[in-house]
């Protein structure tokens, strides 16, 4: 049967996918960028965009707790302006700063208005570096691949199908490219001689369209024997949940603690939110849950569809959480995570009372 439902909005964590999956797949083909340089450039395409890579990975972990899909995109580009270089990261910076205007300062982002905003982007690249399509640059690349996305986002495509025409196009264009002259870039100071060769941005172009399919493999598809209980905390204050999620995880390395900031109301952002969350706390053991947020209790249980792998804890918000961590790292049960963590207080106090 075909879902019927409205796809749902696109959140940060989903970005992260996104930029987290194109690191790796320039770290993938560093050498073949290098290459491609290297016949029609100077040579430090892979090396430059490798430098991109390293920096995005090493702040993955503080990207995935920015708190909009707008300020994401423009961190983004911010490393790709300060550690990229080149004329790709100038233009890739430009892209993803424009972008993060264009998509704003929200929780959310719709699949027809995020790919708008990277319309936008793409604009912003063109206008940077005075690029049309068949000047044989990564524009030839960028701009099939975003007309494809808005195509098919607004025929109703998921996200994922979307993503894998964009990618798609996004190779067409590369391939096509191939066998222009080039009219910008050091390519260009080649005349004639370019054309046959595929041109390095275009081909990092196709690695940003192709990483784009990850934004729908929720994390918790690969399901481990051995996986342990998360947690999610969620609350209304970004600093309490993140903050809470230091203490808890301090106790806990090896269990997954996702923070959650929710406050509202409870449209299909909230929902995408939570189940982005939940995905990202699930090693397939179940998740508790955290909430502080008046209201959010409820909103869990409502749910539709059911996010069956959650339960909420009733207990205190930080020494629940800490005792829950403390249960799950040593690879207890999702009941006996939960019920440990209602009785934290108690349990804390007999410690305290018996010498702990
Ligand atoms: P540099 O050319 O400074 O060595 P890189 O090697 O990192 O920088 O990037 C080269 C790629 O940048 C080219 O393959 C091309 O796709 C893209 N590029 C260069 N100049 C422009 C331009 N003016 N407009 C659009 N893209 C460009
Ligand atoms: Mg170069």
């Amino acid at each position: 049967m075909p879902d019927e439902r409205a796809p749902e909005p696109l959140v940060v964590r989903d970005l992260t996918r996104w930029i987290g999956r194109y690191a790796e797949l320039i770290e993938r083909d560093v050498d073949r960028l290098t290459e491609l340089d290297a016949a029609i450039g100077d040579g430090d395409h892979g090396v430059n965009m490798q430098r991109g890579a390293a920096a995005i990975r090493r702040q993955l972990g503080a990207l995935r707790q920015v708190g909009s899909c707008g300020r994401f995109c423009h961190l983004v580009g911010h490393v790709f302006l300060t550690d990229v270089g080149g004329a790709a990261g100038v233009l890739y910076g430009t892209f993803f700063q424009a972008t993060g205007e264009s998509v704003g300062d929200q929780q959310c982002a719709d699949g027809s208005h995020f790919a708008a905003a990277i319309g936008w982007g793409l604009t912003a690249l063109m206008r940077r570096g005075k690029a049309d399509t068949g000047d044989k640059t990564m524009v030839d690349a960028m701009a099939p691949a975003v007309a494809r996305l808005a195509t098919e986002i607004d025929a109703g495509a998921p996200i994922a199908q979307a993503a894998t025409a964009a990618y798609e196009a996004a190779a067409a264009g590369s391939r096509h490219a191939t066998s222009l002259v080039a009219r910008r870039g050091r390519a260009s100071y080649l005349g004639p001689r370019a054309a046959g060769h595929e041109d390095p941005g275009a081909a990092s172009t196709v690695l940003l369209f192709e990483a784009l399919r990850a934004i729908d493999v929720p994390s918790s598809d690969v399901v481990d024997t051995e996986s342990r209980v998360g947690i999610l905390l969620v609350s209304r204050s970004e600093a309490v949940a993140i903050g809470t999620a230091e203490v808890a995880g301090g106790m806990a390395p090896s269990v997954r603690i996702v923070p959650l900031r929710l406050d509202g109301p409870w449209d299909a952002c909230g929902q995408a939110l939570l189940r982005a969350a939940v995905r990202e706390a699930d090693e397939g053991a179940g998740v508790v849950a955290f909430v502080d947020a008046v209201g959010a209790q409820d909103w869990i249980g409502e749910a539709d569809p059911p996010v069956t792998q959650v339960r909420v804890s009733m207990g205190p918000f930080v020494e629940g959480a800490v005792m829950a961590a403390v249960l799950a790292e040593a690879g207890k049960s999702l009941s006996a995570v939960v019920a440990g963590s209602e009785r934290a207080v108690m349990l804390e106090k007999q410690a305290f009372e018996s010498g702990w």
